[in-house]
């Protein structure tokens, strides 16, 4: 309860979550360009291949998605960026009750989002890294270009140097997760390996117990995932 009732949120979050949900669609070819274009924002950075993440977190995304076999579910992805820049996932935000799924399309419930989010940052000390959505029986085991270009897009107004995006699907039986890696200053995105840590992450617990009343959990029991991209060296 504590943590529900403090609803300032930053500033960087803040631009953000306008970012994510109030740019117009329409944005972002040219801005894809120009952040094609540009020189890196940060010297050393170069598009990671590797993304590590929590056995518990990749079964919790598995989870909602087999909540959803043919609309669109997503959330967000919060945990730290190493020194060498791969991303590490602590925790993962599923969608809250009010968001928005439809079949080729999925808005997160913005108010579930400020509340929780902003609490797994100022409280536990994680970044938002990143996101994931499901393209369920779609076809698509990527990105779509709309999806590439909100990235790039927000990626450019937040100065971002680097973002994860996880494209989940589902065959009827089990569900997949890619990864994909988004470089500022890199003209195109790319798949990574997973890096799958056999534990539950610490965060885990903590989170879901200190907003037990909030957080939203999948229905789904049974984390039936296959087909990872493993990453080697
Ligand atoms: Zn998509």
């Amino acid at each position: 309860m504590r943590y529900y009732t403090n609803q300032r949120v930053s500033r960087m979050w803040t631009a953000y979550l306008k970012y994510r949900y109030n740019c117009p669609n329409t944005v972002l070819i040219s801005q894809v360009k120009d952040l094609a274009n540009e020189p890196a924002i940060g010297s050393q950075t170069k598009p990671f291949s590797e993304v590590r993440i929590f056995r518990s977190e990749l079964d919790f995304i598995a989870r909602c998605i087999l909540d959803c076999p043919d609309i669109e579910t997503g959330g967000q992805l919060f945990g730290y960026w190493t020194r060498e820049g791969v991303p590490m996932v602590c925790y993962a935000l599923g969608p809250g009750p009010n968001a928005n799924h439809q079949r080729t399309f999925f808005n997160q419930d913005l108010s579930y989002l400020r509340s929780i989010g902003d609490a797994i940052v100022k409280h536990y000390g994680l970044e938002h890294i990143g996101e994931w959505h499901s393209h369920h029986q779609l076809g698509l085991a990527q990105p779509s270009g709309h999806d590439a270009s909100n990235i790039y897009g927000n990626m450019i107004k937040a100065s971002r140097e680097r973002f994860l995006l996880c494209i989940g699907n589902y065959d009827g039986q089990s569900a997949s997760l890619n990864a994909f890696s988004f470089t500022a200053g890199v003209s195109s995105y790319n798949q990574t390996g997973w890096t799958v840590s056999p534990v539950e992450s610490p965060y885990r617990s903590a989170i879901d117990r200190s907003m037990r009343a909030f957080i939203h959990q999948p229905h789904t029991t049974d984390a039936r995932i296959k087909d990872l991209k493993m990453y080697s060296l």
